[in-house]
């Protein structure tokens, strides 16, 4: 058994060069310290959920840093989405620290939120936004922090196989890949993935924030949403949004809809969005308003893309009969039904 904690660094996708040294400065810097395992993957939203990266980062065992240009929640639900489940874990630097003495905005209402249905497992998952600060050492020093107050055991893959290559782990995707592998030179490598496929386009749900309503899989009309066997929401067909459009993060009546890589912070995750419930949505999204609502908007997002993709516009933003009252009625017939067949029994 060793301590090690596993550290997760997502590539930006536009290969801007002071990007991609932003994050080399930052493996390296990692490379040397003692229980530290570095992979480098390529962008966290564009990995295809059955390719090798998202099988490397599912097999990793124990707390997890992933450091990524997202906003934290976005890598959050990414990851949850990908059956990579844990429990936040507090981060210092972060891409929009709270002013001092203010705390986070918290719900004040009821509403049973689905996170609050589900068993989340006793690992932690630390997110740092990239562009939450500049010199690398600043990364450094947090993941150092965090390594050093939360030290976890995790069997490393050396200790099970007497030590693989780099190479050899991250084409196989097991568990608890191990950042100092040595290369064939002597000198200590991080393991990398490399990218497979192209950019994407997709929602991701907080599931901190959604209450099931069902108002985005009747607005997408797209066949994006659908359920699980719980009759849970969930992104089941993600590559069928179209992109650029983020029409249904508008509709949420949660705002628990990201588009990640979408360029107004609220839409991509910010935690600006966590008090947007009080004020003016559109202005918010950053869309031209002109008195119309977030939903009006919506409407209009969703019917150019129908256009695009050389379907009839629909119009307003309720089209279909919204599924929770189908369900409602459908359960009033039922009822209905089982009352006339009793007074049928006439007993
Ligand atoms: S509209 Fe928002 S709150 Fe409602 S089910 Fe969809 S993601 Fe959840
Ligand atoms: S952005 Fe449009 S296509 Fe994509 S999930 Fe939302 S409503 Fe559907």
């Amino acid at each position: 058994m060793s301590k090690r904690i596993s550290v997760v660094v997502s590539q930006s996708p536009s290969k801007n060069p002071a990007k991609r040294k932003l994050e080399e400065d930052i493996v390296l810097g990692l490379l040397l310290e003692p229980g530290i395992d570095v992979t480098v993957v390529p962008n966290l939203y564009d990995i295809k959920p059955d390719s090798t990266g998202m099988l490397a980062l599912q097999g990793m065992a124990g707390n997890m840093v992933v450091v990524a240009w997202l906003y934290e929640r976005a890598t959050h639900w990414i990851l949850d989405r990908n059956g990579i489940n844990g429990q936040v874990g507090k981060v210092f630097l972060t891409s929009e620290p709270a002013e001092e003495g203010e705390e986070q905005p918290v719900d004040e209402d009821d509403k049973l939120r689905v996170i609050e249905t589900r068993e989340i497992p006793d690992r932690k998952i630390y997110a740092l936004d990239l562009r939450s600060a500049n010199p690398p050492q600043a990364f450094i020093d947090e993941i150092k922090r965090i390594h050093s107050e939360n030290v976890v055991q995790v069997v490393g893959l050396g200790d099970l196989t007497g030590g693989l290559t780099s190479t050899a782990v991250a084409s196989t995707g097991e568990t608890a890949m191990r950042a100092d592998s040595v290369s064939a030179t002597g000198e200590s490598v991080p393991n990398r993935i490399e990218a497979e496929g192209g950019r994407r386009w997709y929602p991701v749900i907080d599931y901190s924030r959604c209450t099931n309503c069902m108002e985005c899989v009747d607005f997408c009309l797209f066949g994006v949403y659908g359920v699980d066997r719980i009759d849970t929401i969930l992104v089941e067909q993600p590559d069928n949004c179209r992109k650029g459009c983020p029409a249904c993060s508008r509709v949420c009546p949660e705002n628990a809809i990201m588009f990640p890589q979408h360029k107004t912070p609220a839409i991509a995750g910010s935690a600006e969005s966590a008090a947007s419930m009080k004020i003016d949505l559109s202005q918010l999204f950053g869309a031209p308003s002109d008195g119309k609502t977030a939903e009006q908007i919506a409407a209009i997002e969703r019917d150019e893309q129908l256009i695009l993709a050389g379907r009839d516009a629909v119009g307003g933003p309720t089209v279909l009969p919204k599924r929770h009252e189908v369900r409602e009625v459908a359960a009033t017939d039922k009822l209905d039904d089982l009352v006339d067949q009793l007074n049928d029994l006439d007993i």
